[in-house]
């Protein structure tokens, strides 16, 4: 598509619930033109703001393919509920008009003559037509020119035209975008990352309530492959594109398995690993100054998750421990691990390391006095501290 008399192309973006907050809200909206701007780092743009939206100028002559992939990228970036690949027009009626008439002309619903309406809105007052006024003129014009039949009430195209205080936005569709807050606006956590399905949609749930997060993987090692910190590394490289610049930190944690399981108690013994990876992940976010746990928990998917074993759980550590997933049932997860791209990764075949730890019936309502007995044995807190000593790093920075 050629997009010379149609003006510059450009991206509109609608901002989700900032615009609720009230006087911290230029501070949110900050963080997220911030974002915005490191996530469209390959990309020649000029973020301008508006009132009530953001809009992304791209050079002139700039391919609609490019647009497009801009207003694809930034869909990614949490905060945006609406992202619309827009022209930019001078504030002239007559302009307006052939724009649009320009824009809808290799649509699918001209050549089928579907119906269509126009809606345009005024930002800026001082225009000279009314939006009722520009509506019927444009529409009038498409439908002199294509002959589409106008609806209002059910079109199936729709021209929208937005008047701008410097210039005129025309779009016809939108795509949705992540919703939710700006990463950074609600502090660091810190993701304890299985190969799992869970916990990968569990991060992006908290990403998209403003969380930055690292993620924190307990490996087997040395008594698995190194399968399972593949995995965990193939899904932060996916959920990279919500936040970037993440990082993955990898525990060994075999040995300390190994100990847990010499201590005898088998129907306990998942449970307590549970509260060592918890205790070790505790450490861990102190010394990144990370302010909670984030796990994919879900209450009564398995022996681990009763409401007993999670009390357990949080008695472990000082920290919340984060549970986006607590009410979701499995399909809703699979459906959303689907959708932001991680399913197929978390389906690969690995030996996690709570594999090796799979006894034959676990413990449903774990005893905290039991626990901290194991625990006493276990040295657990100094166990954690050194296991949080051995944390190797994988950082991701985009392109590496
Ligand atoms: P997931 O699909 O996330 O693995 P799950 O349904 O398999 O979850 P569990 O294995 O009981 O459930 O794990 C519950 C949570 O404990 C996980 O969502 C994750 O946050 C954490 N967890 C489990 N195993 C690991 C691991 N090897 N490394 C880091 N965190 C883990
Ligand atoms: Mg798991």
């Amino acid at each position: 598509m050629s997009m010379t008399t149609l003006g510059e192309p450009c991206v509109l973006l609608k901002l989700g619930e900032v615009v609720l907050k009230g006087r911290n809200r230029e501070l949110f909206e900050m963080r997220l033109r911030a974002n915005i701007k490191a996530a469209l780092k390959d990309y020649s743009v000029d973020i301008r703001q508006r009132h009530g939206v953001i809009a992304l100028f791209l050079p002139e002559g700039t391919a609609y393919e490019v647009a497009a992939a801009v207003a694809q990228r930034v869909s990614e970036v949490p905060g945006l509920v609406l992202i619309h690949l827009a022209w930019r027009v001078p504030k002239d009626p007559e302009v307006v008009t052939k724009a649009a008439i320009e824009l809808v002309r290799d649509t699918d619903e001209v050549a089928r003559k579907a119906p269509f309406a126009v809606r345009s809105r005024r930002r800026d007052k001082r225009f000279p037509l009314r939006s009722n006024e520009l509506d019927r003129l444009v529409g009038g014009a498409i439908n002199d020119t294509y002959g589409l039949p106008v609806s209002l009430k059910h079109p199936e195209l729709t021209v929208h035209i937005e008047v701008d205080r410097d210039e005129v936005f025309l779009f016809t569709g939108g795509i949705p975008g992540q919703g939710g807050l700006p990463v950074g606006s609600s502090g660091r956590g810190l993701v304890l990352m299985s190969g799992g399905i869970d916990s990968p949609v569990a991060a992006y749930r908290m990403m998209r309530r403003g969380l930055r997060v690292d993620f924190l993987h307990f490996s087997g090692i040395p008594f698995t492959t190194s399968e399972s910190i593949y995995k965990a590394y193939a899904l932060v490289r996916n959920l990279d594109k919500f936040q970037g610049k993440s990082r993955l930190w990898v525990v060994p944690f075999g040995k300390a398995q190994q100990s847990i399981r010499a201590s005898g108690q088998d129907r306990l013994a998942m449970i307590a690993q549970r509260r060592l990876m918890l205790k070790t992940a505790e450490e861990v976010a102190h010394r990144i100054h990370a302010e909670a746990l984030v796990t994919g928990d879900s209450l009564g998917q398995v022996s681990s998750q009763t409401l007993t074993n999670i009390t357990a759980q949080d008695n472990a550590v000082d920290l919340p421990i984060l549970r986006p997933l607590i009410g979701l049932d499995k399909t809703e997860i699979i459906a959303e691990a689907r959708r932001i791209g991680t399913l197929e990764i978390s389906e690969l075949p690995d030996e996690d390391c709570c594999t090796l730890l799979a006894p034959r019936s676990a413990e449903t309502r774990a005893k905290i006095e039991d626990l901290k007995l194991i625990e006493k044995r276990l040295d657990a807190e100094d166990l954690a501290s050194q296991l949080a000593d051995s944390i190797r790093p994988y950082r991701l920075d985009a392109d590496t």
